[in-house]
């Protein structure tokens, strides 16, 4: 018997709208096998939202997704990120260097460190945060390694020309987009917003199948900050969202619905899992989680799990005990 072939992906374009192209681009994570970019038609060229993860080949993937739909790299006119994670800005300095265009972005991308720290300083880091976390020494060294040898998915320096803030628009020819800050997935996220057409271009707060993802440590309550987000995309009675991964989707409202209920769900997990007595987070992931966490899927998990927990304890319903040096927090009900 044949051993099945993991299909190669490659970068595909396709327009979605008069105006609008969908630059679905490959990435190197086990689950997440691609990202959207969002050419928009702006004049004589396009404005670029988000730009995929740098790579080996990452940028060739860019430029043949452009072919497809007719563009090529010397079209870009800006380069908005919806915010600072490697997948959705981390080709944003090469292109900035090949195109000559701006890079607009949310000024609280301090979270993503690309300019402050070293590949190295950033896996010592997240270990630490890991064992803080109670990860057992053996899969952290695992992890540590495999993170060393992927490195930061950042194609150089990154320097922003402009704060994508409230207040300022993005201008294409489908109209201008307004800016919606909506932290929660990350301190930095924004959602561009075309009143006139209804349209929504989401990054990775709400995307078409739902799927949670707080990146933490940052600011005081990522889920309440996600939760607050949610209503304000709520408001704007958008038609149809362009997502950072997958394909647009329709019923915003229904997704933003279905996002607070698994919110929700969540929490009531950890609060069960809470009764048990005291716990590391990492105990309490494998609790709520199930069979889904698994060395592959720890990071992530555990990275949810701690901010469920700091928005129980925000609200009075859980109480950690900070970790004896070298130790692990617990926590209680
Ligand atoms: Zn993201
Ligand atoms: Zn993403």
């Amino acid at each position: 018997m044949r051993k099945p072939t993991r299909r190669r992906e490659v970068g595909r374009g396709e327009r979605v709208l008069p105006g609008v192209w969908r630059l679905r681009l490959p990435l190197p994570w086990p689950g997440v096998p691609h990202c959207n970019a969002w050419a928009i038609a702006a004049g004589d060229g396009v404005v670029l939202v988000d730009t995929g993860m740098h790579e080996p080949g990452s940028m060739a993937h860019l430029e043949r997704a452009l072919d497809q739909v007719g563009l090529r790299l010397e079209h870009v006119r800006r380069i908005v990120c919806t915010h600072a994670h490697a997948d959705h800005c981390g080709q944003a300095p090469a292109l900035r260097a090949r195109s000559g265009a701006e890079v607009w972005m949310h000024p609280a991308h301090g979270h993503l460190h690309a300019n402050d720290e070293t590949p190295e300083e950033t896996v010592a880091r997240r270990v630490e945060v890991a064992r803080q976390s109670g990860v057992p020494e053996a899969p952290l060294r695992r992890w540590a390694e495999q993170r060393r040898a992927v490195g930061k998915g950042i194609s150089g320096e990154l320097v922003v020309d402009r704060d994508l803030v409230p207040g300022v628009t993005v201008s294409s020819d489908l109209g201008d987009w307004q800016v919606i800050e909506t932290p929660g997935h990350a301190p930095s996220h924004v959602c561009l917003h075309q009143p006139e057409r209804r349209l929504l271009i989401s990054g990775d707060h709400l995307l078409g199948r739902v799927s949670l993802y707080f990146d933490e440590g940052h600011t005081p309550d990522p889920v309440g900050e996600f939760l607050a987000s949610l209503d304000r995309v709520g408001e704007l009675d958008a038609r149809l969202a362009l997502a950072g991964h997958g394909r647009p989707f329709t019923d915003v409202g229904g997704h933003v619905a279905a996002n607070r209920a698994l919110v929700a769900e969540r929490l009531d997990g950890v609060r069960g899992a809470l009764t048990d007595g005291p716990s590391t987070a990492y105990e309490l992931a494998g609790r709520v989680y199930g069979e889904a966490f698994s060395e592959q899927t720890a990071t992530w998990l555990l990275s949810k799990t701690r901010a469920w927990l700091i928005r129980l304890e925000q609200g009075g319903e859980a109480r950690r005990r900070p970790a004896e040096p070298g130790g692990a927090d617990t926590w209680s009900a």
